[in-house]
């Protein structure tokens, strides 16, 4: 028997590559299906993240013509992030993988045999991940960098250069659908989830048509999404900050005393200047320790789940000795 997988693909103002990207999916569906690599039940899940332009029109359409194309159409716009996880959620009960990808033909199809072969392999997640960055400017090899170092200095570990482009297995989307975070960050939530992973290389090609839905802006912006929606590190420096501060304090009152003795100061100046770093250190410090706190009530209000079972060994009517 073979198993279904859904593709997964948010689509916001994409009418001018929908019907080109659902032609190449749709070959790609036929490819796996006739290899026996999956079942005739696979289909194609559009998600319509309220675009503006005629993408549900299109999707209709698509979906009029060849069953295997599905459409899921959002309220308004949630972004990307938030579209793909309602495809995903939508494809968990019919599927028992998923490919997640972008509209724009950015992500290589050639690599979905890859990862559904390392769906066989036995791995639940799938991380499709850039081979190499040649293409790119040298400002946004730069800055992509930067981008991962400081992610992960900040606590949002992330896999290097994986974009959205994945397999999930059903077990995987099941453990997914129990974070019930509302600032969402799949990227560094997957890895969290945990069970076996692999990864598949491929070359991230142009944007087929239309322009980027992520502007410098949003960029920024979604990255300081994932840092304080994984981590509450930044917390911690603040309170590190806070006792270094602190240590230079003492370390100056020394040395005033010392000039103190020696008589070489203005009457006043040691304890002004002590007490200015003292009391900006202590700030510092009791500031990054209520953060602790509130980094602890914020990661409880999240409820997410202590743990995600990979399999029980118990005896088939389920009874314990
Ligand atoms: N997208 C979306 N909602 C948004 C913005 C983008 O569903 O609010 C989709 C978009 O249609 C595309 C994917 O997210 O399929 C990635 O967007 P884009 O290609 O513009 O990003 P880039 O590749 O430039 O980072
Ligand atoms: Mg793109």
């Amino acid at each position: 028997m073979t198993d279904t997988l859904y593709i997964v693909v948010p689509c916001y103002n994409e009418e001018e590559v929908l019907p080109e990207t659902a032609r190449r999916l749709g070959d790609k569906l036929e490819e796996l299906v006739r290899a026996g690599k999956i079942s005739e039940k696979s289909r194609v899940l559009f998600v319509n993240d309220g675009s503006r332009d005629r993408t549900w029109e299109t999707i209709s359409a698509l979906h009029a013509s060849d069953r295997r194309f599905c459409g899921l159409d959002l309220s308004r716009n949630r972004g990307h992030q938030n579209a793909l996880l309602a495809g995903l959620m939508t494809a968990k009960d019919r599927a028992d993988m998923t490919i997640s990808m972008d509209a724009d033909l950015q992500d290589d199809i050639g690599a979905v045999d890859a990862m559904v072969d390392k769906y066989y392999a036995g791995c639940d997640v799938v991380y499709g991940v850039r081979s190499s960055r040649k293409k790119d400017t040298f400002f946004k090899r730069a800055t992509a960098r930067g981008f991962y170092r400081v992610m992960n200095f900040l606590g949002a570990e992330t896999v290097f250069d994986h974009a959205d482009y994945r397999l999930l297995s059903r077990r995987a989307l099941e453990g997914l659908a129990q974070f019930r975070e509302v600032n969402l960050f799949l990227r560094g939530i997957v890895p969290l989830v945990g069970f076996s992973s692999g990864v598949v290389e491929y070359e991230r090609g142009e944007r087929f048509a239309g322009e980027s839905k992520y502007p410098l802006k949003k960029m920024i912006s979604f990255a300081m999404e994932g840092i304080t929606s994984l981590s509450t590190k930044p917390i911690r420096y603040i309170a590190l900050l806070g006792f270094l501060i602190f240590l230079v304090s003492i370390a100056m009152l020394i040395w005033s005393i010392f000039r103190w003795a020696h008589g070489d100061t203005v009457l006043g100046w040691a304890s002004v200047i002590c007490s200015v770093w003292a009391i900006g250190g202590l700030i510092l410090l009791s500031l990054g320790v209520i953060g602790e706190y509130i980094g602890k009530i914020y990661l409880e209000t999240k409820a997410r789940p202590r743990f995600l079972i990979r399999e029980l060994l118990e005896d088939k009517d389920g009874e314990t000795l």
